[in-house]
Parts: structure tokens; sequence; C-alpha cells
């Protein structure tokens, strides 16, 4: 080979991989470590999350793919939908203008915090609870909607309040990272809690009799329930689960955008519309 074309042909390459490298930094996940700042500045924590959202021209948006009337994938049109995407939906349109600028990720109870947290998604919109220990490692929204944990059990079970499963040799379903595990452990500490990866996996055990209720919020049983009319919902709650949208911890400029969004949301009636479209009565206030 010409050695002059080679040498060319070297150089060329070096320059691409310049570029390429280039490209990858301008393209690094907000608050990354490709993200440059002036030296001696502190990191900023993720206050860039609307600024990246805006760059990249779609908000991504972690929501449930098993959750009946909250976020359910639908394996026929490969479509998310419920009470959550709608929301989501909602943000991604006071975000960009256009609700279809969004991309849907799966999250479960269990993984939500750690793919927020390594930016995977922009937020967490998927039946998360508030709680003060969360609260050490994302930061909520308001409250977007309320829930309270209840039991599912066959028809015809004997089981019908919290002290029925409150029994050794009782079996308990819920979903790793949840706050229903953790609440039911405490409730009913005589009861074997059986905890699956999610929902689904969860409502097929008790389905296949490998125990004999299912735990979360009440919201979400009667999403279970309307898929499987041989389940019902106990009368009654025995938590508060008021629902927040998450962010990464410290990124108060989208909280703020968040709640302003909420409060719209709530005004213009769009919130009511979205409530009674899922859940099939007004929102108690
Ligand atoms: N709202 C409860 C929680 O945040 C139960 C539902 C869920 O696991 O997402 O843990």
């Amino acid at each position: 080979m010409n050695v002059w074309k080679k040498v060319m042909g070297i150089g060329l390459a070096a320059t691409l991989t310049v570029a390429t490298m280039a490209g990858c930094g301008s393209s690094s996940k907000p608050g990354g470590e490709g993200e440059k700042k002036p030296a001696g500045e502190a990191p900023k924590a993720q206050s860039s999350t609307l600024d990246a959202i805006k760059q990249r021209g779609k908000f991504i948006a972690g929501v449930k793919y098993d959750l009946n009337l909250f976020g359910l994938k639908d394996p026929a049109t490969g479509k998310v939908e419920g009470f959550d995407v709608d929301i989501a939906k909602a943000l991604a349109k006071k975000i960009l203008g256009d609700e279809n600028k969004i991309e849907l990720k799966e999250v479960t109870s269990k993984t939500r915090i750690p793919m927020l947290q390594n930016g995977d998604i922009d937020a967490i919109i998927a039946t998360m609870t508030i709680t003060e220990e969360r609260k050490k490692e994302v930061d909520f929204s308001d409250v977007y909607f309320k829930a309270g944990q209840s039991l599912l059990v066959k028809k015809d079970s004997k089981i019908n309040s919290l002290q029925d499963v409150n029994k050794k040799g009782i079996k308990v379903l819920t979903a790793k990272g949840s706050t229903s595990a953790k609440n039911i452990r405490e409730k009913a500490p005589e009861a074997t809690v059986l905890e699956y990866e999610n929902y689904a996996e969860a409502f097929t055990a008790l389905k296949a009799g490998q125990g004999d209720a299912l735990t979360t919020d009440n919201a979400l049983l009667y999403g279970m329930a309307k898929q499987d009319p041989n389940y019902r919902v106990l009368e009654g709650t025995f938590t508060d689960e008021p629902y927040g949208i998450a962010v990464r911890k410290g990124d108060t400029e989208f909280v703020k955008f968040i709640n302003d969004f909420l409060k719209e949301l709530k005004s213009s009636g769009e919130y009511d519309k979205i409530y009674q479209k899922w859940i099939g009565e007004k929102p108690k206030q």
C-alpha cells in the first residue's frame, strides 16, 4: 500500500475517533461523568433533568407494565396503558408540548429506585408510596393518588379481615421492594410472606394455589379482581399509601415543575378525567 495513503487513513480514523468521543460526551446522562463542569464546582444534583429531556426531545418515564388500571402492557398490541401512563403522557405534554414525546420503560417495585438513580429514567410514575425511608434516596412530588393496603382472596375464601391472615400456616403473597411486603410483616407477623419479582407473578402464584391471599394497595387489587372475577378485594384498608412522582434526590427544579404541573392538571379538570377513566369514579377530596 502507498505509504502516504496509509498515513492519511490513520489520520482520518483518529479524527473520527475523537469526533465520536466528543459526541458521546454531549449525550451523556444528566449528572453523569461525561458532563463537563468547571473545575471545583460541586456536581449539580441532576438539576438539569428538565434540560436533558428538552435536549433529547423525549421524556423517559418509569412505569409498571403488569398492573391493570395503572400501567399494563397489552401483549397483543404492545401498548402500555393506565392511570400512571396517562399522568406520564400529560407531563410529557407539559414539558415538550406533545404527549407522544415519551418513552416508557418498565420498572418494578424493586428496580424503580436503582433505575432512576443510574439515569435509565427521568422519573418514576409507578404506584409509588411516599415514605420517609424512600425520601432518603429520592425526592417526591406532591401526592397525586391516594391508596391504602388491603387483601385479595378467592371469592369463596374464609379470609375476611387482616386478623384472618395473621395466623401460622397462612401464606400471603406480594411483590419485592414494596411497602406492601414491609407492612404485612408488621401487621400480620404470624403469616408467612412470599415475595415475587412483580405483581403479575404474585397473582399467577395466587391463582396456582401457592398462597391464601395477595396483598398490596386496594386500587391495584381492584385491577386484578377485574381481570379475574374469581377473586375479591376485602373491604377497608390497613395503611395509607399516598402516591408521588419520584425524581433524583436534589432535583428541586424538576420537583417544583412537577408540582406546578399537578396543580394545573387538577385545576383544568384533566386530572378528574384521567381518574374517572381508570378508577371509574370521581376522586375523593
Ligand atoms: N404503593 C406501594 C409501594 O409503593 C405498593 C405498590 C407498589 O409496589 O408499587 O410500594
